[in-house]
C-alpha cells in the first residue's frame, strides 16, 4: 500500500514533477499548493485539516455538490460491468443510450440528439467542426468563418482558445487565433456602456455583431458563438435586450447561432440551460462540467434537429474520441443529471436558494466602498473591484487588486475567483440558506480586511 505522505512532502513532488494550468509555475513552487483532500456538500479539506467553503464549486462543475456516494457506485457497478467499450464502429452500450435519452428528455423541444466529448474545449471544438460541415453539407462551404467575443471563453484546445477571446491565450506564443475566427466587443453595460441604458446597450452590443457579419460578408459567416453569461470573463451578465436581438440578426443573415453553456448548462442559472433564462433559441449548444458535476470528465454538444438531419444527409461525419460516450462517464452523468432533476435541486436554485443568494449577494456587498455592479441570476454571481464607484473607474493594470482579494478569501479558507478585477462566485447547487448565509459572513469579513488592505498598500 502508498504510505501516507506527510503535506510536506507531497508539495515538494508535486513541485518536482506536476506542472499546472493556467499557472506561474516557479511562483507556485515557491509557495507551495494547497493540497485538498476531501470534499463534502459544499465544503472540501485541505490535508492540513482546514474545512473550507467552496465558493466555486470547484471549476463551476461540481453543481451536485461533493461526497456523493450514489454516484461513485454507479461508477464501480459499471466498471464492473464494462469499464469501457467505444461507438464508432455499428455498436453502442446501454449507458450511452440512457443518457442520450435523459439528455434529449431535460433539453429544450427540437434537441433530440447529443455528440459526446470529454470536456468543454472538446465540446466547443467539436461544434466548430459541425458547424462547418453543415454549411459544407448544405452546399455554401465558403460559409466558414466563426465569430465569438473579446473576453469569452471557451476552452484551452487551439479550437476553443482561438474562439475564445481571452488576448493573452493568443498571445502565448501559440499564433492564435486559427484563420476563420473573428471576434466582437463583450456586452459588457458596465465597463463599456458610457451614458446609454441597459437596454439601449444591448442593441449596441448585438450591432457590433451585425456591424462584423457585414464586414465579412454573410455569405462567408457560418455561426456566432457566446456563453449566455461569460463565466470566466468575470461573470458578464448581458442586458435583457441582448440575446434576443442577437438571435434576430444570426436569422436575418443566415447564420447559425451557438450557446456554449459549459457553465450555464445543467441549472446554473435556475434554469436547465443559460438561454432558456435570457430567451433565445441556440442552433447548437455546448456543455461539459456540470454534465456529471465533475465526477467524471464528460461533455455533450446539444445538435438542434435542422443541424443534425443536415448532418445526417452528409453521410460520414469524420470526427469523434476514443472516449466519446465513455460507458463509466456516461453512467455517472446520467445519475447526476437524475438526481439535478429528480431531487428538486434545479427547481430549488430557480425559486429558492437563487433569489435569496442574489438578494443577499446584493445586501452583503453593495456598501462596501471599492466594489461596483453587484449582479447575478441563480447561483452564479460576481462583483467589480472599482478604484471609484461614482464614476465606475476601474482599477489599473486589471487583475493586480483581484488577486489581493481573492488571496484574503483563500486565507481564510472560502473560495471566490478573481476573474480580472471581478470577483466571482459559483457554489454547488445543493447550497441551503444557512450555508448562503455563512458563506456571506465570511465574505463580508474578508472584504473588511481587503478594504483595509487597500488603503494600507496605498492602492486608493
Ligand atoms: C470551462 C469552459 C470551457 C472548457 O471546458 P474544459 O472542460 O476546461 O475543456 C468551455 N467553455 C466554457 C464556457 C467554459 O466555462
Amino acid at each position: 500500500m502508498q504510505k501516507q505522505r506527510s503535506t510536506r512532502e507531497l508539495r515538494e513532488l508535486d513541485a518536482a514533477h506536476h506542472l499546472h494550468p493556467f499557472t506561474d509555475t516557479t511562483s507556485l513552487n515557491q509557495q507551495g499548493a494547497r493540497v485538498i483532500t476531501k470534499g463534502e456538500g459544499i465544503y472540501l479539506w485541505d490535508s492540513e485539516g482546514n474545512k473550507i467553503i467552496d465558493g466555486m464549486a470547484g471549476l463551476w462543475c461540481v453543481n451536485i455538490g461533493y461526497g456523493r456516494k450514489d454516484l461513485s457506485e454507479v461508477a464501480k457497478r459499471q466498471m464492473d460491468d464494462l469499464a469501457y467499450y467505444n461507438t464508432f464502429f455499428k455498436t453502442t452500450h446501454p449507458a450511452v443510450v440512457e443518457l442520450s435519452h435523459l439528455l434529449a428528455e431535460v433539453a429544450p423541444a427540437g434537441f433530440s440528439h447529443v455528440f459526446y466529448t470529454n470536456s468543454g474545449s472538446e465540446s466547443v471544438d467539436t461544434m466548430i467542426r459541425m458547424v462547418r460541415r453543415y454549411w459544407e453539407v448544405k452546399g455554401q462551404k465558403q460559409k466558414k468563418t466563426l465569430i465569438g467575443r473579446w473576453n469569452g471563453y471557451h476552452g484551452s484546445t487551439i479550437g476553443g482558445a482561438s474562439l475564445g477571446g481571452m488576448a493573452y491565450m493568443h498571445q502565448d506564443g501559440g499564433d492564435l487565433p486559427i484563420p476563420g475566427i473573428e471576434h466582437v466587443q463583450q456586452p459588457w453595460w458596465y465597463g463599456l456602456g458610457g451614458d446609454m441604458t441597459p437596454e439601449e446597450f444591448g442593441l449596441a452590443a448585438a450591432k457590433w455583431l451585425e456591424d462584423k457579419i457585414l464586414e465579412i460578408g454573410p455569405d462567408k459567416v457560418a455561426a456566432f458563438v457566446g456563453e449566455p453569461i461569460q463565466g470566466a470573463g468575470g461573470v458578464i451578465i448581458p442586458p435583457s435586450t441582448y440575446w434576443p436581438e442577437v438571435e434576430r440578426i444570426c436569422h436575418k443573415y443566415d447564420v447559425l447561432l451557438v450557446a456554449d453553456e459549459v457553465i450555464c448548462g445543467f441549472g446554473r442559472t435556475g434554469e436547465w440551460f443559460g438561454h432558456q433564462c435570457f430567451g433565445f433559441h441556440p442552433d447548437i449548444f455546448t456543455t461539459a462540467k456540470g454534465l456529471s458535476s465533475g465526477y467524471l470528465p464528460i461533455g455533450a454538444v446539444f445538435v438542434g434537429d435542422k443541424v443534425a438531419a443536415m448532418l445526417a444527409e452528409g453521410g460520414d461525419f469524420n470526427h469523434g474520441f476514443t472516449y466519446s460516450g465513455h460507458p463509466v462517464a456516461a453512467a455517472v452523468a446520467c445519475a447526476n443529471v437524475r438526481a439535478l432533476r429528480d431531487e428538486g435541486i434545479i427547481e430549488r436554485v430557480k425559486h429558492e436558494t437563487g433569489p435569496y443568494m442574489q438578494q443577499r449577494w446584493r445586501e452583503v456587498f453593495s456598501r462596501f466602498e471599492h466594489v461596483g455592479d453587484v449582479r447575478g441570476v441563480g447561483l452564479i454571481q460576481a462583483f467589480t473591484l472599482v478604484k471609484n464607484k461614482a464614476t465606475r473607474e476601474l482599477f489599473p493594470n486589471t487583475g493586480e487588486i483581484g488577486l489581493i482579494c481573492r488571496d484574503i478569501f483563500f486565507r481564510h479558507d472560502l473560495i471566490m475567483r478573481a476573474c480580472g478585477d471581478h470577483m466571482v462566485s459559483a457554489p454547488p447547487l445543493v447550497i441551503s440558506k444557512q450555508e448562503i448565509d455563512d458563506m456571506l459572513a465570511l465574505a463580508a469579513q474578508c472584504m473588511e480586511e481587503f478594504e483595509a488592505e487597500l488603503k494600507a498598500r496605498n492602492l486608493v
